[in-house]
């Protein structure tokens, strides 16, 4: 496991981080224990955000008294400098600590800059010392390339994993060439990739620092092996990862719910990604009635376009929903998986 530094910040952590978004799912008692276990097998860097309910309050009980131990990095839905610092308050007060060694402006709708009161905000809040240092998540690839050419961010969180596209990976190319540090989110695709070998080796090849979305002890202990052996591309795993673009290039869904709630209340986030969901994981989960209930409710879509407004990738969702349930209809049909 090598160490990755996230360019001029200095910040130096193995590559291989805790992304604090799935334990809002877990109870504060299991919550700690993941994350000092995280610590333990050697994690140094913790992600999360305003937004993850209480996830900043259980990375704060957890690393209470030792928080010099830890990077911690969070983030601000905030658009305006008075949410901005009452935002950062919270983050503070709820992570226990007089400081947080990145806050980031979370999914950056472009590139804030020296003309937006929110971006002044920042720079004000680092200067106060409540921050170390200015970041900025992004989903769409040209809003992040502005933020990469603007030289005003420190970091840049961008989804990365295996099934990055060349203009992806010219991003995280770019931000090394900038002195930017590059966070990883959705290393895994959300859910869409499950080889964990596969995922680190293509993470080992580039300045990147990933945050893997950790919910549960078993998952940790399969990120935390990654300590005790070596990790590269060997010809094994570049044919899985060859396999997996082969099936999953192209306009998919990662999951994200960023286009929810529907209109008529359809999981977007699970239906339209069903084709990848049913065939990568055990199927049975997925044809139960309770599954085919809410894919019959794509049959319900108004086509109102709300959802196709929120989506970060820009996808077609009411047409790729009716694709997905097709699909469907015909596995339910006999049609072998
Ligand atoms: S277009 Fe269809 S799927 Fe999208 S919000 Fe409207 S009803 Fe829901
Ligand atoms: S359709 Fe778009 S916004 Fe909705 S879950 Fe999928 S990727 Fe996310």
């Amino acid at each position: 496991m090598r160490d990755y530094t996230l360019g001029k910040t200095g910040i130096t952590v193995p590559q291989n981080a805790f992304g604090a978004l799935p334990i809002q799912r877990v109870t504060v008692d299991e919550a700690v224990s993941l994350l000092r276990n995280a610590y333990d097998g050697g994690m140094r860097f913790f992600d999360t955000a305003r937004a993850y309910s209480d996830s900043e309050i259980k990375i704060g009980k957890a690393f209470e008294g030792m928080r010099d131990k830890v990077y911690i990095s969070s983030k601000t839905q905030a658009v305006t400098k008075d949410k901005f610092f009452e935002d950062l308050d919270i983050s503070l007060k709820n992570l226990k600590t007089d400081y947080i060694d990145i806050y980031q402006l979370h999914c950056a709708a472009r590139c804030y800059n020296e003309e937006d009161e929110i971006y002044n905000a920042l720079v004000e809040a680092k200067k106060q010392g409540k921050i170390r240092h200015i970041g900025i998540t992004a989903h769409k690839i040209g809003v992040a390339e502005d933020i990469v050419r603007s030289g005003l961010y420190e970091t840049l969180q961008f989804p990365f994993s295996y099934l990055a596209s060349d203009r992806d990976i010219e991003l995280v190319k770019s931000c090394a060439e900038h002195g930017m540090g590059f966070i990883a989110m959705k290393g895994l695709s959300g859910g869409l990739l499950t080889d964990s070998s596969a995922c680190m080796a293509f993470m080992s090849l580039y300045e990147a620092l990933p945050i893997w979305g950790i919910q549960r002890q078993s998952e940790l202990d399969e990120w935390l092996s990654f300590f005790d052996k070596e990790v590269s591309m060997t010809e094994e795993i570049k044919a899985v990862i060859d396999k997996d673009r082969k099936e999953l290039l192209g306009e998919f869904c990662r999951g994200c719910g960023y286009c929810m709630p529907c209109t008529v209340d359809i999981q977007i986030n699970q239906c339209a990604r069903m084709i990848q969901m049913i065939r990568r994981s055990p199927s049975a989960n997925f044809l139960s009635d309770f599954w085919q209930q809410e894919m019959l409710k794509i049959d319900s879509c108004v086509e109102c376009g709300i959802c196709k407004t929120r989506c970060p990738y820009e996808l077609d969702i009411p047409t790729l929903l009716k694709k997905n349930l097709e699909d469907y209809k015909e596995i339910l049909a006999g049609k072998p998986i």
